[in-house]
Formats: C-alpha cells, sequence, structure tokens
C-alpha cells in the first residue's frame, strides 16, 4: 500500500515517446520512435509499443543527438561585457546545442588555478541553460596546478603556442610542454593547442591596417606548420592525447595524416569560418572576419574540406570568441588592432550544413561532426552525442531543407556582430531538448536553468 504511490510516480516518468520519419541513430538515418524515461533514452524502437506515452510526433524533422561544442570562449567572470554565461548558453539553445566546454580564457581569473575554477562554477549560478564542462589551462610555471584541476573535474588542458591576445594567459614553450604533457598523459586527458609558433618574422611595416590581405600575411601558414610539427613530435614523445584546436592551414594535413598512420593519439579540429568562407571574398575593413589563425584562400579551405570528409579533420567546433564592438574596431576596419575572435555559436548548425550541403555532405556527416566525434575529446561518449539506449536525451530538432536570414533581432549574443549577418543559411532548428525536456520551441524558449556542470 505505502509502496503504490511511489511505483506510479516512477512508473510516470516513462511517459514520452518521440516520433520522426528520420531519427539520426548511429547506425544511420531511420524512422523510429525514442522512448524516454525521465533524462534518459530508454529505448529505440521501429514502432509506438502498447502503452501510455505522451507522444510528440515530428514527421519529417531531423531528431539528432544534442550538439556538443568544445571550443567556446565564455569569458565570465571578469570579461561578462563580452560575453557571458546567461547570453551564450541562451544562444546554445537556440543553436541546438546542448553541451558546451569553456576555454580557461578569456576570463578573469583564467582558468589555471582550483581557484579561478571555483569562480567560474560560482559565476554559472542561475545562468546555466545548457550543460557545460571546462578545460583549464596551461601557463608557463603552473604544472603543480594540473592535478589538483584534474581533481576538481576539468575535461582537459588548453595551451598557446603564440601571444592568446590575453596577457594573463601566456603562451607555453617547449620546455614548458615538457613538464605539462607527462602529467596529463598519465591522467589520460587531451591538450588541445593552439598551434601558431612565430618561426618567421613578419615584417609588417609596409601593411595597410584595413587590409584583409595583409592581415592574412601576417600570419603564415608556416607559423600553423611548425607549431603542428612540434606538437606531433610531443605528442609521440609523451604519449599524451593531443588536440589541434582549429586547423586553417591546409598545408599542415599530410603531416597529420603521418601522425594518425602512425596511431599517435593526435586529434585535430577546424572551425565553421574556415569552411564557409574564404579570404578572396573578405573586403578591407570587414573586421568581423579576424581570427586567429587567419580565414585562408578558397584553394586552402577546399583541402580542409576534404580532409573533414576523409576523417583526417575529426570534427568541427566553433571557436565562438566574442568582443565588444569597439574593440573588434568596426568603425576603424583596423585589422591590425582588432580583436582576433569570431562570434557564431547560435549559428554551428546551419552554417556548417549550408556550406556542407555545397561539398557533397550529408546529414549522417552533420551528426558525426557536431556531435558524435566532439563527445570524445572531453570524454563524454558514454552518455552524449548520440541517439542511443542509456544516453541523455539532449536532442536537437531540425529541419534541413528550410532557410533564414541572419538578422539582428534574432541573435542571442552578447553582441551582435557576427561575420554571418545577412547571410542565407539552411537547417533551421525547430526544437532543443534537454534532459528528456523540450526547452526551446520554434524560436521560444520554454524552461531556463536546466543546464549542469560537467566534471570528468
Ligand atoms: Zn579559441
Amino acid at each position: 500500500m505505502y509502496l503504490r504511490y511511489p511505483f506510479l510516480l516512477i512508473n510516470n516518468m516513462l511517459q514520452k515517446a518521440i516520433l520522426s520519419e528520420r531519427v539520426l541513430t548511429p547506425d544511420g538515418i531511420r524512422k523510429a520512435v525514442v522512448l524516454i524515461r525521465g533524462e534518459i533514452i530508454e529505448d529505440i524502437l521501429p514502432k509506438l509499443p502498447a502503452g501510455n506515452f505522451d507522444v510528440i510526433d515530428l514527421g519529417n524533422s531531423i531528431l539528432m543527438a544534442g550538439i556538443i561544442d568544445p571550443h567556446v570562449h565564455i569569458n565570465e567572470p571578469g570579461r561578462s561585457h563580452w560575453e557571458g554565461f546567461d547570453t551564450v548558453t541562451r544562444s546554445a539553445i537556440a543553436g541546438g546545442i546542448t553541451t558546451l566546454v569553456d576555454m580557461p580564457l578569456n576570463s578573469s581569473p583564467v582558468t589555471t588555478t582550483v581557484d579561478s575554477l571555483e569562480k567560474k562554477r560560482n559565476a554559472t549560478q542561475n545562468k546555466l541553460h545548457v550543460n557545460c564542462g571546462f578545460w583549464g589551462g596551461v601557463v608557463p610555471g603552473n604544472e603543480n596546478e594540473i592535478e589538483p584541476l584534474i581533481e576538481k573535474g576539468v575535461l582537459g588542458f588548453k595551451a598557446f603556442l603564440t601571444h592568446s591576445g590575453i596577457d594573463e594567459f601566456p603562451n607555453v614553450t617547449e620546455a614548458d610542454l615538457r613538464k605539462a604533457m607527462p602529467i596529463i598523459a598519465r591522467h589520460k586527458l587531451p591538450l588541445l593547442v593552439h598551434c601558431e609558433l612565430e618561426t618567421v618574422t613578419v615584417d609588417h611595416s609596409n601593411f595597410n591596417t584595413d587590409s584583409y590581405r595583409d592581415y592574412l600575411s601576417s600570419r603564415p601558414k608556416k607559423w600553423e606548420d611548425d607549431a603542428i610539427a612540434l606538437m606531433i613530435r610531443l605528442c609521440e614523445e609523451f604519449g599524451c592525447r593531443t588536440h589541434i584546436v582549429h586547423l586553417s592551414s591546409a598545408d599542415s594535413i599530410p603531416q597529420i595524416v603521418k601522425a594518425k598512420e602512425k596511431g599517435l593519439p593526435l586529434t585535430v579540429e577546424t572551425g565553421q569560418h574556415y569552411l564557409f568562407f574564404h579570404a578572396e571574398e573578405i573586403r578591407d575593413g570587414q573586421t568581423a572576419f579576424k581570427c586567429a589563425p587567419p580565414i585562408r584562400e578558397k584553394a586552402n579551405n577546399e583541402k580542409l574540406w576534404q580532409a573533414l570528409k576523409e576523417g583526417i579533420i575529426d570534427f568541427v567546433a566553433t571557436d565562438h570568441s566574442p568582443a565588444p564592438p569597439d574593440m573588434k574596431e568596426i568603425t576603424s576596419g583596423n585589422f591590425m588592432k582588432a580583436w582576433g575572435g569570431i562570434s557564431s555559436v547560435q549559428f554551428a548548425l546551419p552554417v556548417l550544413w549550408t556550406a556542407g550541403r555545397k561539398h557533397g555532405a550529408g546529414i549522417e556527416d552533420i551528426a558525426n561532426w557536431l556531435a558524435a566525434k566532439p563527445a570524445l575529446l572531453p570524454g563524454l561518449q558514454k552518455t552524449k552525442g548520440r541517439i542511443a539506449k542509456g544516453c541523455d536525451a539532449d536532442f536537437v530538432v531540425w529541419d534541413p531543407d528550410r532557410s533564414f536570414i541572419v538578422t539582428e533581432e534574432m541573435i542571442q549574443h552578447r553582441h551582435k556582430i557576427t561575420p554571418y549577418s545577412g547571410q542565407q543559411l539552411y537547417g533551421l532548428i525547430e526544437q532543443t531538448w534537454l534532459a528528456g525536456e523540450k526547452v526551446f520551441d520554434q524560436g521560444k524558449y520554454l524552461h531556463l536553468n536546466r543546464g549542469k556542470i560537467v566534471k570528468r
């Protein structure tokens, strides 16, 4: 008698059955019913079974695992006037992203100590609308912080080989990496590296500050190629999982192929903007396009597409890194002074799909590049990135055939500047589901504050 009520309560949790003609399962797209118990996917069946369910019929819309973006600069605390947890996670919901991993900069303090990680976690209170994990930072002299940060649940580490743009986050040298990598390797966590190494000096004296061509030549491919060569060498020596963020130089593809053929624990991401834009179409003074490494020529970017389709590049992440309009030098158009970072997290899927459909990519590729593969880097693959039994019921529902124009009104980022303004993008996000609940539907937020902190 006393057990009856709790029993009913548990039983009542098995109430949702989502039907779609196009469910993206690890085995491909199929008509299916996804049963949800509480926050978890209970089963995937060909037909609705007998029983009492709250049935949600999506028709022909695509049901895919929620997007995971492991490369986002949230900037809070300390620089929340650039971006913050509230605005970035609202943007994520609107973009079908259900898990973000925050970079250890450009917040202040930067996440290079346990104390700063605690400050960052405290800053998320009442502002976390999707799940969020954290990368720790490796800077010169903080090797004694690495294990304490691991104990507190960081998902891995990030380092720079060139100036990061933030003085509080200095770049490392090979000597610093030799101290950090054995520790990170022991814990089997990844080290993410911004690969640019200033091995050739660039003469800026004749540069026009508003010329995109001049900005592009100020960060040559050789910087990236030499940095990647160094990281491959250290990856092999220490057996440390090494991840190259935002690959832009296609000249590095052969050395990456070689390293992967050797079986080194090396992974690579590129960014949507390298796949969507090319240097030839960026006009002088358009500093919204400034990022580092820069967006290169069309011929280079076509090679990135090829490498992505061949699995040499593992996945795509936004590197959402906004700054206020004055820091982007929107009025002056000065590329040399402008903050290097592109604001884009809300449009991760439509941008990749719009460029992808022109490059022969399929919907399964999008699920692979935005959910399944990026789940591996922070070690979330057991519960996220797939529609499979026992995984978290985090989903994006989208229509690949509907398009929209990017307008300021729809942008949920703290600042409206983005190089995607005015672009027609395919792939409309219809719904976002987080832990078994629909949190976003046709442009409306249904539930906020449902995000959780993801720890290792
Ligand atoms: Zn970044």
